[in-house]
């Protein structure tokens, strides 16, 4: 078992003053695979110290030398790329060549981009031609606490600290508990590159503990956090007490709507979209709505897709899934599709307990649920696991009241060949994104949701102005 008890604060690496521990549990093996410090408030306070005392320094340092740095740092990543890959692996159970591919590969990605739109971004301009007096200085928020879950862990993770550092903000991250090592192999890249100390600290730990510490820590100006609606509720509550700024990215339950003119690959596409990451993704298409001219060929198609759909080993090459991330998350899965069976919705493959030959993992079975009411709770509730669920409808409007009928906006889906439907529909689903036809959400696109799916957008220029608070001042002479 790997010892990662250790946390990075003020530029080294250092022993916790908490005495707990948290083992972490490779999902595949369900062994034990390292153990990491749970901080307290003495931690907490030490990472928070360390950054504000880092700030004054950090806040003033010119773009140019910002870029540098994380020039350096995508250079170090690229080179520990497949150590970061195997880590994935080893926390959250995503197959190696996903974890290489999309897991690893996203955290880079978004190292690229935050470059990119930092070299662009102006941190001082006039207001307009109209007012050359009134200037805009973007100046960086302060000292953030970022908090990140398990199921895309790099992507995350550098959707916050890139922009973070890009702004010239410092920063105290508590990655997920459950899925520490990336984040952990990153710091190390950090320490690597020589960031200042104090800029970038980690500390890990539970939300109860740890999150809420850091969370409620009067010194911390800004919260980005990623996770469930549960905890950012929470988060917003310890926020409001002193106005902290608050940027939420939370759960999903994303509508994928089939019309009858669909290509000919969009239902088997949808259901992969809902299946890959094992169905672990905020943003994944879990109810698909289906035209009812085509709803029973959508249903037979779906049932030999997922029939055929591979679950196997993490650590194996190739197109499959790996388990979901722990026993509560298995747990709370087969509850649910118990309780869509119970509820009178079609089972049409998969089902309750694990699939055929795997008795070790937490491995769950691709569902796919027919015949489903909105108002049922496998409709409603984020399951977070590849399990289906497919509505009919009868026409353009009932699929947009059904698309629009969850507390969610995160990310909906259109599938036809009509440009016109692509548009009329696009405007009017309530959603942060709207992916159509497959063609994806662009990396460096605004990401983030409506209604209970968040508030604050990642990624891109909206991602790096995330960070930023904005500063007029009048009369200001060139
Ligand atoms: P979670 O909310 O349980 O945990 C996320 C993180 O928050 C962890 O680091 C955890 O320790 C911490 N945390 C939990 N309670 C806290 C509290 N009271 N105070 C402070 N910190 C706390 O979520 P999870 O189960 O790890 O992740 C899955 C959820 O994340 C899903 O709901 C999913 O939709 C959501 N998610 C959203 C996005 C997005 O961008 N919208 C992306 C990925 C995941």
């Amino acid at each position: 078992m790997i010892d990662k008890k250790n946390f990075y604060i003020n530029g080294q690496w250092v022993s916790p003053k908490s005495k707990e521990e948290i083992k972490v549990v490779n999902p595949a093996t369900e062994q034990d695979c390292a153990v990491i410090g749970l901080a307290n408030k003495d931690d907490i306070n030490d990472a928070v110290v360390a950054a504000k005392n880092a700030y004054d320094t950090w806040a003033f340092t010119s773009k140019e030398e910002r870029i540098q740095l994380l020039e350096k740092l995508y250079d170090s990543y690229k080179k520990r790329w497949a150590d970061i890959a195997e880590a994935i692996t080893m926390e959250m159970g995503a197959p190696k060549d996903f974890s290489t591919k999309l897991q690893a590969g996203t955290g880079a990605a978004h190292i690229k981009s935050f470059i990119k739109y930092l070299k662009n971004f102006e941190f001082e301009k006039p207001l307009g031609e109209h007012a050359p007096n009134q200037r805009l200085i973007y100046e960086p928020k302060g000292v953030c606490a970022l908090i990140t879950p398990w199921n895309w862990p790099m992507n995350q993770v550098c959707l916050k600290v890139m922009p973070a550092l890009a702004a010239g903000c410092t920063m105290v991250l508590k990655p997920s508990e459950l899925a520490p090592l990336s984040s952990m192999i990153l710091a190390e890249l950090i320490d690597e590159v020589k960031f200042p100390a104090g800029v970038f600290n980690l500390v890990n730990g539970d939300g109860a503990t740890t999150g809420d510490a850091l969370t409620s820590h009067p010194d911390i100006n800004m919260i980005s956090f990623t996770g469930s609606t549960r905890a950012g509720a929470l988060i917003s509550q310890n926020a409001a007490k002193d106005f902290k700024r608050v940027s939420l990215e939370l759960g999903g339950k994303g509508a994928n709507i089939i019309f009858k003119d669909a290509d000919p690959e969009a239902i088997e596409r949808g259901a992969l979209r809902c299946f890959r990451n094992s169905g672990q993704s905020c943003n994944a298409p879990t109810r698909m709505l289906v035209e009812k001219s085509m709803y029973n060929e959508a249903v037979e198609r779906l049932k030999k897709y997922a029939e055929e759909f591979k679950v196997d080993d993490p650590t194996k090459e190739g197109e499959h899934i790996g388990p979901v991330i722990s026993e509560t998350q298995y747990n709370k899965i087969q509850t649910l599709i118990q309780k869509g069976i119970d509820e009178g919705a079609k089972l049409v493959a998969g089902g309750p307990g694990k699939p055929e030959g795997i008795n070790q993992g937490y491995f769950v079975k691709p569902t796919v649920f027919a015949d489903v009411n909105n108002n049922m709770e496998i409709a409603r509730t984020e399951i977070f696991g590849p399990v289906l669920s497919v509505i009919p409808f009868e026409n353009e409007e009932e699929a947009i009241k059904i698309a629009n009928d969850t507390p969610y906006g995160l990310t909906n889906y259109i599938q036809t060949q009509d440009p016109e439907k692509v548009k009329r529909v696009s405007r009017r689903v309530r959603s942060g994104m709207v992916d159509v036809n497959g063609a994806g959400i662009a990396v460096d696109a605004p990401f983030g949701g409506f209604k209970h799916s968040g508030i604050g957008r990642e990624a891109g220029q909206h991602g790096l102005e995330e960070f930023l608070e904005v500063k007029a001042v009048g009369g200001w002479t060139n």
